[in-house]
């Protein structure tokens, strides 16, 4: 049988760091990664065909969990027809219709392969369409990895203790201001001392690569209005909210509507996709239409687009189902802050629906630094314990818990259980730190 152990080897050797993403290499916890084989509903295996119950589903992407089999024969369908033609298909067609038709405010689509592709163009096409190039982001949040977005950011820059990226020009780093999330004046303060420069400021309405962090009460509101007021345009970076936490995402759930909305994960299903979307005036800039130049040669693949279109019809046809996985999360959640009363262990939990995340803090967690406070060696020893009783958490302290409508009653139970055992098991620990 293979191992996990034996292919990291083998990967090392041919891949940077043996992984195809940072976050994946588990140094956050001190470990090495699993291979994993195949996955069903809320389950995932290793190649040693050990089983775990999964919360990092994909990093958001399966919230109905793993090979839906609707979505399965979908794309098998989808793929005995070509795998691409580089040319339109229907199912581009209909994934655009039922995105603006789920997604408030939204009158135009364009598909691309990935979050951070979703991210660099909305920011290309707010800078073409307010004719400025200044951008304010916020510290710990994390908008995928090109270039004037890797500025304090969180998700594995954050793991990492990395503060920016090598090989970021210093003039394009310069064009993006950062922000404290939750803290209004932060802003206020950046539009002032950058008057009729700022193209667009960038959001995740919730931070969720920092941990995760809800917006206080009014603060998504008043940033809606300042951008307003500024005549510059307000991005909501929807990659992980998006169609999560409901079918019209963090627009209709915070009631606040934002001018370009970038989306990735649960829009592809799990296959490799992204998409910016936006109200027509500001769409129409992108070319052919407009002077704003975006492309790709596997844009709108037709295997893709029939794994989002079906799990975005499932999501948008299926009466309480965001009722269902938020009762699910809401439930892990309570139970997870009983064991930590009981444990006195300083957790603090925050949850935004179905999104969850317990920082090794005894402060609330409201931004950047406060994240930071959190104790990252106690969430490793906590993750491997975890880990060691079938419970698949992210590698990292500053990732979220992601519930999925595969995620059973009782799933929940056993989690709780293994939390209970981890947490006794390393109390200890927690005393000596
Ligand atoms: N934006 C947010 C909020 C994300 O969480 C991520 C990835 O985790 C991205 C953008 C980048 O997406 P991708 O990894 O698909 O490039």
């Amino acid at each position: 049988m293979k191992s996990s152990s034996d292919l990291f080897k083998r990967a090392k050797k041919v891949i940077s760091g043996g992984v195809n993403s940072p976050v994946r290499a588990f140094r956050a916890v001190d470990s090495n990664p699993l291979f994993i084989s195949r996955a069903k509903g809320s389950k995932i295996y290793d190649v040693e065909e050990r089983e775990y119950i999964d919360y990092v589903c994909s990093w958001g992407p399966m919230i109905l969990g793993h090979s839906n089999e609707l979505i399965l024969k979908k794309v098998e369908k989808a793929m005995h027809n070509g795998l691409s033609f580089g040319a339109p298909v229907e199912a581009e067609v209909q994934i655009a219709e039922m995105i603006v038709s789920m997604v408030p405010g939204v009158e135009m689509v364009r598909m691309v392969n990935s979050g951070t592709e979703a991210v660099m163009s909305a920011v290309r096409l707010a800078r073409g369409f307010t004719k400025r190039d200044k951008i304010i982001k916020f510290e710990g949040c994390y908008h995928g990895h090109s270039d004037s977005m890797l500025v304090k950011a969180g998700s594995g820059v954050l793991t990492a203790g990395i503060p920016d990226s090598l090989g970021v020009p210093r003039n394009l780093a310069g064009d993006t201001l950062t922000a404290v999330y939750n803290n209004i004046s932060s802003v206020q303060r950046l539009f002032e001392e950058n008057k009729n420069q700022i193209a667009a400021v960038i959001i995740e309405p919730v931070a969720a690569n920092m941990g995760v962090i809800p917006p206080e009460e009014g603060f998504l509101k008043e940033l809606s209005c300042i951008c307003r007021q500024n005549s510059s345009l307000l991005i909501f970076d929807e990659v992980i909210t998006g169609f999560r936490l409901g079918a019209g995402g963090a627009q209709e759930y915070f009631g606040v509507e934002a001018d370009i909305v970038t989306f990735g994960k649960i829009i592809g299903g799990g296959m490799p996709v992204g998409a910016y979307a936006g109200r027509k005036e500001i769409m129409e800039y992108v070319a052919p239409c407009g002077g704003v130049y975006q492309a790709g040669t596997l844009s709108g693949n037709p295997v893709a687009m029939a794994a989002g279109l079906a799990q975005l019809e499932i999501l948008n046809s299926s009466p309480g189902i965001y009722e269902d996985i938020n009762k699910k999360a809401e439930v892990l959640g309570s139970g997870l802050e009983k064991i930590v009363q009981k444990h006195k262990v300083p957790v603090t939990l925050n949850r935004v629906g179905s999104l969850l995340c317990m920082f090794f803090s005894q402060n609330p967690v409201t931004n950047y630094q406060e994240a930071k406070q959190s104790n990252t060696k106690y969430y490793a020893a906590f993750f491997k314990s975890m880990l060691s009783k079938g419970i698949y958490l992210a590698p990292s302290q500053f990732e979220a818990m992601f519930v999925s409508t595969a995620h059973t009653y009782e799933d929940i139970d056993a989690t709780l259980k293994a939390v209970e055992e981890s947490l006794a098991e390393n109390i200890a620990l927690m005393e000596e730190l």
